[in-house]
């Protein structure tokens, strides 16, 4: 165990840590073993007015320091975030269960993404059209788009605030961030980082409570310019038709099904391997998660007892112990969505391979699990599973892999393995995916682009797409007198 506690955590508002105006919380609970582990404040409209009337004066302020000078802020709170990471780490592992080396891993990635961002800042170029006629200048001139609204999840409570935070920082936005109130002390922690380095009041603004009541009254509301998502297609949908209805820039990072391709000439230990990892990573609950496994025939059965012996040798445990490679659920949604996606798959002739169950009378723990011969119908087959949960079926020719590959609206990460280069060229060219991953694993790094087509969503959170949606390239012509 730890000897850091967890804590209770407020709003941040122009400034100022604060509760509620009401004194409201909520409780947090520990997935692992569903204690109560202290309360996070519950914002209502008089905390969201106040926060929008921060948000737009800290706009005015922050647009008018230079890209130079934000970008010494930002890097001074990937520094402060850094020295903190063993706390913010705890904080995480405590409120959404992951083991706590995949916490670290997550606080000082969200660090790096933070330095990345401040760079980008400074190089967010405009452009000088040549003109038509002689002592004409024409300018696209790139200024901040405004207040920002960001909604972000409980799987990654880090990584998912820092990639709005920053691109919304490091281009001259503020922001209001409503993040997740099952996951609340290590955002808030994000936060004083950035605080602490010297972000003006105003500039970052956090709250908490209801999230169709918050997004309901910040999305419509005139000083918010711009709204970034990241959650359920459902969600996004909804969100994106109001965003839509009040003319407001959006970026949806949503669902996914990610398909794993694995043809007859793959390395199939090394496939086996790092496959495993990446399945069972945060327990499963991650938007890129590799979900349906397609097989070629030819190395089909030896695929499947490669990858079924790797998930059965995972260490399912407390996310404090060293040892645990996989922990708790986050929620018991979680667990009884993983209940009924395996019943459904034995109704339609799945076969477990492994797994299969809950773990224990605490918390949200479920086995590391593997289906073979799942039929297309079965809900796992066409659902997210998000959780532990891998699907192994066989497919024949190249074109039958495509199709199944394509054959869900999602289209947000895949991956391939194939020691050819004619067949990496053409599976990358052929599946409807945001992203592809062929022969490792290689995705979210700052400096690339994360995100989504179909209904996987729309705009990009990582890479210089990243920065796009936040900026507004204003046109300017201007003649000599
Ligand atoms: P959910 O669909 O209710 O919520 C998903 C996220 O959206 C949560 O963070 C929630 O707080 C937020 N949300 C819900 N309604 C909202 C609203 N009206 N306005 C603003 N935010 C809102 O379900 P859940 O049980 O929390 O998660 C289940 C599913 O969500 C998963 O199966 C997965 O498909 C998806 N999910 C995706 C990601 C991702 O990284 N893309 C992260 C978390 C959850």
């Amino acid at each position: 165990m730890t000897s850091i506690s967890y804590p209770n955590t407020l709003l941040h508002i122009n400034g100022q840590w604060t509760a509620a105006a009401s004194g409201r919380t909520l409780p947090v609970v520990n997935p692992a073993n569903h204690q109560p582990i202290g309360t996070v404040a519950y914002a209502e409209k008089a905390d969201l007015d106040r926060a929008l009337e921060a948000a737009d004066k800290g706009f005015k302020a922050w647009r008018k320091v230079s890209a130079f000078e934000r970008c010494k802020i930002m890097r001074k709170a990937a520094d402060i975030f850094r020295e903190r990471a063993e706390t913010v780490a705890t904080y995480m592992t405590f409120e959404q269960g992951k083991p706590i080396a995949e916490s670290r891993l997550e606080v000082m990635a969200g660090a790096d993404l933070i330095d990345w961002f401040a760079e980008e800042g400074r190089r967010a170029y405009g452009r000088v059209i040549p003109a038509r006629a002689e002592g004409v200048y024409q300018l696209v001139v790139k200024e901040p788009v405004g207040p920002v609204a960001a909604f972000t999840p409980w799987n990654f409570p880090i990584n998912q605030a820092v990639r709005k935070l920053s691109a919304a920082l490091s281009t001259g936005c503020s922001i209001i961030l409503k993040a997740p109130e099952e996951t609340p002390a290590s955002p808030a922690e994000l936060v004083r980082a950035f605080v602490d380095a010297g972000v003006p009041a105003g500039v970052i603004n956090l709250v908490y409570g209801s999230p169709a009541e918050i997004s309901s009254y910040l999305i419509p509301h005139p000083v918010i310019r711009k709204m970034t998502f990241t959650g359920s297609t459902p969600v996004g949908k909804q969100l994106a038709a109001l965003a839509g209805q009040h003319m407001k820039r959006a970026t949806m990072e949503l669902g996914g099904h990610a398909p794993v391709i694995i043809f007859d000439d793959a390395d199939i230990e090394v496939a086996a391997k790092m496959m495993t990892f990446m399945k069972y990573r945060n327990a499963g609950q991650v938007c890129v998660s590799p979900t349906r496994f397609l097989v070629q025939e030819g190395v089909y059965k030896q695929f499947v007892e490669k990858f079924t012996e790797g998930a059965k040798a995972i260490k399912v445990g407390d996310g404090f112990d060293k040892d645990t490679k996989m922990a708790t659920l986050a929620n018991p949604r979680r667990q009884s969505a993983m209940v009924a996606n395996v019943e459904d798959a034995k109704k339609h002739g799945g076969k477990v391979q492994t797994g299969g169950y809950p773990i224990g009378e605490k918390g949200n723990f479920f086995e590391p699990t593997v289906i073979t011969e799942l039929p297309a119908s079965a809900m796992a087959m066409n659902t997210e599973p998000f959780g532990p949960l891998a699907i192994i079926n066989p497919f024949k020719t190249f074109d039958d892999a495509v199709a199944e590959a394509n054959r869900l609206p999602y289209g947000l990460a895949a991956y391939a393995w194939t020691k050819s280069a004619k067949t990496a060229t053409a599976i990358a060219a052929q599946v409807e995916t945001g992203m592809m991953t062929i022969n490792h694993l290689g995705f979210a790094l700052p400096e690339v682009p994360f995100g989504g087509v179909k209904d996987s969503g729309y705009g990009s959170e990582g890479g210089v797409e990243a920065l796009e949606p936040y900026l507004v390239g204003k046109f300017v012509t201007q003649a000599g007198l």
